[in-house]
């Protein structure tokens, strides 16, 4: 019997891993995401986990019609809120930076898993910024391996790592000041040639910041610090990376704007991307962390998932005040 259960299937994890979430079609759903309804259904069948809930009352005619003795009965309470994966996106061992005679960074490893939120917390000058720009190639490493998704790409300079899928949001956000929101959100789009998508991903990202989408035609450098933080990371997401990496995004926010900042990261890796976040603010990181690592005058000194930091003696006096 067929009947009409999941109203809308939206991808949470790309690559090679698929889950499909039902969500009701009055919720968030972004449009672009219908096209991976075209996948037929024997190729759902595959995928490792399928939620479903019956929601009949508001399935519209768009919904896919599924036969229930296709989906395993999953109820949305028994649902994983996300995938993480074993898989490494991104490994760094050893690495080491300097500048002139100070040893910035003093040979340190970690990695990320595909699906993870990770941070790296720790005070003024530890060595945040440096790691984080080292990875991306825009500060050179005196020693040490980074692998993205598998490549070594110790080597490879800055504006080729760009292209590989993985986008870092600088401190201080470092947005185009002189052009509207709408043009820097086009920047982000560099690597895109296909106008439609491009259209498609701008509404995206109207979608998930309404405020860019009321302020598109605003210049950039007129927003307030919130906004940019936001303008910084809808750029960062017009380019669809596969791992997004944050410096400080709650640097000089209000309260209440960290806690929208903190919420969007937790929303863009419920939608699939792996992020790595570097925090001063150690509180409310590590509250939306998988795992997190402690740097210290630019080496780790501890970690663990975000949970055990938290409740870490060590942590909870030099980072939680107390
Ligand atoms: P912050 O939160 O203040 O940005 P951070 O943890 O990101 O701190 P880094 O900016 O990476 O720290 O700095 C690590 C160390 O390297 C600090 O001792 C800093 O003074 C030093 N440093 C950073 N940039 C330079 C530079 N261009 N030249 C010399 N030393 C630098």
């Amino acid at each position: 019997m067929k009947e009409r259960k999941i109203v809308e299937l939206k991808l949470i994890s790309t690559d090679k891993k698929y889950t499909f979430l039902a969500v009701p079609v009055n919720s968030n759903f972004v449009e672009k995401e219908k096209e991976n309804l075209d996948t037929p259904l024997n190729e759902i069948q595959s995928v490792p986990e399928i939620i479903s809930q019956d929601v009949p009352e508001i399935a519209s005619q768009d919904a896919p019609e599924i036969d229930s003795q296709d989906v395993p009965e999953v109820s949305l309470q028994d649902a994983p809120e996300r995938v993480t994966s074993e898989q490494e996106i991104l490994k760094v061992e050893g690495l080491e930076v300097n500048y002139g005679v100070i040893r910035a960074i003093k040979g340190i490893d970690f990695h990320v898993n595909e699906g993870e939120i990770v941070t790296l917390i720790g005070a003024n000058g530890a060595g945040k910024t440096t790691t984080m720009q080292s990875i991306v190639g825009l500060i050179p490493k005196a020693a040490g391996k980074v692998a993205f998704e598998g490549t070594d790409i110790t080597k490879t300079p800055c504006h080729k790592i760009a292209h590989l899928g993985m986008t870092q949001v600088p401190e201080g956000r470092r947005i185009f000041q002189e052009l509207t929101v709408y043009e820097n959100l086009l920047m982000g789009a560099y690597s895109n040639k296909d106008k439609a998508s491009i259209k498609a991903d701008i509404e995206e990202i109207y979608v998930r910041f309404p405020r860019l989408a009321e302020r598109k035609n605003q210049i950039a450098g007129t927003l307030s610090g919130g906004e940019q933080q936001m303008l910084a990371m809808g750029r960062a997401l017009m380019g669809h990376p596969r791992l997004l990496m944050l410096d400080e995004p709650s640097m000089g926010l209000s309260p209440l704007l960290v806690d929208q900042v903190f919420e969007i990261i937790k929303d863009i890796n419920k939608g699939g991307t792996t992020v790595l976040l570097v925090e001063q603010n150690a509180g409310k990181s590590l509250a939306i962390s998988d795992r997190a690592y402690v740097l210290e005058n630019g080496e780790i000194v501890l970690t663990g998932t975000g949970k055990e930091l938290s409740e870490s003696e060590m942590v909870r006096k030099a980072y939680l005040g107390g």
